[in-house]
């Protein structure tokens, strides 16, 4: 099939229009601007008003998100970071969720200018990973490193269209690797794609997806333009901005939105992502499952001007503060993109991370390379520690790695699991699959130290399970409860 065929077939008018209300879709720039200009200067009380009525676990109006997104006081803004950092531990406790990505191709038709694998880049090597290297690939991430987490990425290809993906997630899931006591196994496999229509989404969700994960990247429609050019697939804004309507409409229920921050104003783009959240709510009852902020870094052979709209790194914390507040019940991603330092000062407020990260195609089976080849990469880690490494360090100050999975094999998606997350309740059950998961992984694959610090925490957790197990929570739920467990490890 000709690429020109194939990008013909690909984009359904009506997958757009029939999400628009009076012809217009939800990012009203007016009235974004509008709210940050009235909220530009708030009374401190107001601004812990609004602290406060975010602890019911509710979306935040985004008059409220605008008056937070403008505070500028260091010590106001601690206040914020504080109540973000409380938040994610009243929805989701001490857990951490780690993963890895695994880049499957870097081919694309797309030129999106701040990336590295736009197609009029000279600089990189284009390949697509076969059957037999997704298996390699797999062998590693499961059985050498420890990962139950993934996330595919590809670049928006022909080679890499939705049957490529479903086979993708298909061969990971058959793979099972010999480890120290048991089988290493990837148990989530989660998607990030270029935005497909619903007749192919239905073949990844066939296919067991998690999460399908599809960033907006600029949710100002003028700068989208600008970095996407107009006749490449990616220049259809609206094509993209309700992919994840659509993921909904094609029954898969987990769905993950983002904005890459550093191509235009950072304050429009968290107003941008909480609109979404609105629009998501409003169609299908459900926000986002995750929301992620990625923050622009270099690229190999490409000369994209950061300096514009650079997010400083105390605008970026505070920013991820207020993400917490607005949109309290989703789960948090920060990225390897970002330096050791800025990763352990915003995990408080976050819900998951990658770990021992490689974004080189099939840098994994490559292993253990140390050292980053840009040709291969779309772009470049700031953080490049061990799993072993993060985990350790995360135990070290009280966080314990869950790599629970069950909230998707038993059926803990979408409306059942938000219906957990605002009632509090989700932090019950997660607590002890994080402990069980994390002591099976601690046996698995932990270093000599790690397992002692790690065993050292399980130990904490089951005190305080003890002591939290809620009052309408019976001995026949909890019976339950452990029967589902068995029966989806
Ligand atoms: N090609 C698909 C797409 O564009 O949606 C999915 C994969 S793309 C490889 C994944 C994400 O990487 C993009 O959505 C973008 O936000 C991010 N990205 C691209 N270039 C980047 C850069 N220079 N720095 C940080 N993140 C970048
Ligand atoms: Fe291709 Fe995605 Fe990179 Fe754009 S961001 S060039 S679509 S891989």
């Amino acid at each position: 099939q000709s690429i020109r065929a194939w990008k013909e077939q690909l984009i359904h008018q009506d997958e757009i229009d029939r999400y628009l209300v009076d012809g217009k879709d939800f990012i009203d720039e007016e009235q974004i601007n509008a709210a940050l200009e009235k909220n530009r200067h708030s009374d401190p009380s107001r601004i812990r008003e609004i602290i406060a009525k975010a602890f019911s676990i509710e979306l935040m109006s985004s008059e409220d998100v605008a008056a937070l997104l403008q505070v500028t006081d260091p010590d106001l803004r601690n206040e914020i970071a504080e109540a973000a950092k409380e938040i994610k531990k009243q929805v989701y406790d001490n857990r951490v969720v780690t993963f890895a990505p695994l880049y499957c191709g870097s081919k694309c038709v797309n030129r999106c200018a701040y990336c590295g694998f736009r197609s009029d880049n000279k600089s990189v090597i284009r390949k697509v990973l076969t059957m037999d290297e997704i298996r390699e690939e797999t062998r590693v991430l499961a059985g050498t490193i420890g990962h139950k987490r993934l996330i595919i990425v590809f670049g928006e290809h022909p080679e890499t269209d939705a049957d490529y993906i479903a086979e993708t997630m298909n061969t990971i899931y058959e793979v099972k690797v010999p480890v120290r006591n048991g089988m290493g196994e990837i148990r989530r496999v989660n998607v990030n794609a270029a935005p497909l229509p619903i007749q192919d989404l239905k073949k990844l969700q066939k296919a067991g997806i998690g999460t399908f994960q599809v960033f907006q990247e600029t949710y100002h429609h003028e700068t989208y333009s600008k970095v996407h050019p107009s006749d490449t697939l990616k220049g259809n804004y609206r094509w993209r901005l309700y992919a994840l309507h659509r993921a909904m409409d094609a029954g898969i229920d987990d769905v993950a939105i983002g904005a890459l921050f550093g191509l235009y104003d950072w304050k429009f783009e968290v107003m941008g992502m909480v609109a979404h959240a609105r629009d998501l709510e409003r169609l299908y009852n459900i926000g986002p499952h995750t929301i992620s902020f990625p923050r622009l870094t270099p690229a190999v052979g490409t000369n994209f001007d950061h300096s514009k709209h650079q997010v400083s790194d105390e605008d970026f914390t505070h920013l991820i503060a207020v993400l917490r507040l607005a949109i309290p019940y989703a789960g948090m991603i920060i990225t390897n993109r970002e330096t050791p330092q800025i990763m352990e000062s915003v995990i408080d407020m976050c819900t998951q991370r990658d770990a021992e990260s490689k974004i080189g195609i099939g840098d994994y089976a490559d292993t253990y390379r140390k050292e980053q080849i840009a040709e291969r990469e779309q772009f470049m880690l700031n953080d490049t520690s061990s799993l072993d490494q993060v985990i350790q360090k995360l135990a070290k100050s009280g966080h314990i790695t869950s790599f629970c999975t069950a909230g998707y094999r038993c059926g803990r998606t979408g409306d059942k699991i938000m219906g957990l997350l605002k009632s509090g309740k989700e932090g019950c059950f997660c607590k002890l699959n994080a402990v069980l998961t994390f002591q099976e992984w601690l046996e698995d694959f932990a270093s000599e130290e790690t397992k002692e610090i790690g065993e050292k925490l399980i130990q904490q957790e089951i005190a305080e399970i003890r002591e939290r197990v809620p009052k309408d929570f019976s001995q026949a739920s909890f019976t339950k409860f452990l029967a589902d467990y068995k029966k989806i490890q």
